[in-house]
């Protein structure tokens, strides 16, 4: 078997040109939909995923404001600028780009953004929405797979559904959304004893490990559904993900690609919780 690419780039470009549709409506409404975005010291990656975050909104005919800080800054001058954007109703959104300098206390920086300008969806208040099924903002790589996954047409009531990785920003929250679509979901971490075990009878992958080429056409299951969330920088500079692409694309029956799979995703559902905040402000 050769599995069928799941194209992300070509998802997100549909979805954005959607967001950036609705955007105008709004906008002639009188609500331009408005990210803000904090930016704490200078390291090279996070200034990129930044960069990225504000392009993107700039193309959907969203407002963006960035504001930097150098890597030595108060926490207390941060937080009085979150107080400062959760007070302005002209912004739909508050973004803290992870992570932090060792002086801040993230948790702390994360839940003083107000729960519904919370567009990361990283605030304690929203993922425990998430857990209960209610609706708030959800974090944007685990909701963009799931965007994907439906667009796909993926049946994903009763499969068998492996994730690996326990993070808050995607193992915790992936496993939570594909129990709520009737999935049997089991989380696979470091400490698991038998990963291939658990591999091999999973219909559905998300690997989030953060390790390059981790998982092997070996492991899974003929047929499965691999979805490879990871972004891993290799010593000659290019870019892979958590899956051998190469063996799990002979096993797999779809499976996405690094980069252009899961990753031009994420800013995707950013700016379409950005959208819903501005929508339920406008609605207000
Ligand atoms: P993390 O470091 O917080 O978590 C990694 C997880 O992998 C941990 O829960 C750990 O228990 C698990 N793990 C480590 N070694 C393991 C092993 N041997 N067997 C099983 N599990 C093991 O990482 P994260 O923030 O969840 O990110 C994971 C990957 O996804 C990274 O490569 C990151 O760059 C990438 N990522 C991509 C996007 C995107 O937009 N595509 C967004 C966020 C993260």
């Amino acid at each position: 078997m050769t599995a069928r690419i799941l194209d992300g780039k070509t998802i997100a470009e549909r979805v954005r040109e959607d967001i950036a549709q609705q955007a105008k409506t709004l906008s002639a409404q009188g609500v331009q939909p408005c990210l803000a975005v904090i930016l704490v010291g200078s390291d090279p990656a996070s200034a990129v995923y930044v960069r990225n975050k504000v392009a993107a909104c700039e193309k959907a005919g969203f407002r963006s404001l960035k504001f930097d800080y150098p890597a030595d800054a108060e926490p207390a001058v941060v937080l009085a600028k979150i107080a400062e954007l959760n007070a302005d109703s002209s912004v739909h959104g508050i973004l803290v780009q992870l992570p932090l300098p060792p002086q801040f206390d993230e948790d702390a920086v994360l839940e003083a953004i107000l729960p519904t300008k919370d567009v990361d969806g990283f605030h304690a208040e929203n993922f425990g929405m998430l857990l209960q099924g209610r609706e708030s903002f959800y974090p944007c790589t685990p909701w963009g797979v799931m965007r994907m996954l439906q667009e796909e047409n993926v049946k994903i009531e009763g499969a068998e559904a492996v994730i690996i990785g326990r993070s808050n920003i995607v193992g915790k929250p992936m496993a939570v959304m594909l129990l709520s679509k009737g999935a049997t979901v089991t989380i696979c971490h470091s400490k698991t004893k038998d990963l291939t075990a658990h591999l091999k009878r999973a219909d559905i992958v998300v690997a989030a490990v953060g390790r390059p080429r981790f998982v092997t056409g070996a492991m899974l299951k003929p047929g499965a559904i691999v979805i490879d969330v990871g972004i891993n920088r290799l010593p000659d500079g290019k870019l892979c993900g958590d899956v051998d692409f190469d063996s799990a694309k002979q096993v797999a029956s779809l499976i996405t690609p690094v980069p252009g799979g899961v990753g031009p995703m994420t800013i995707t559902m950013l700016l379409a919780n950005t959208l819903l905040s501005a929508q339920r402000a406008a609605a207000k």
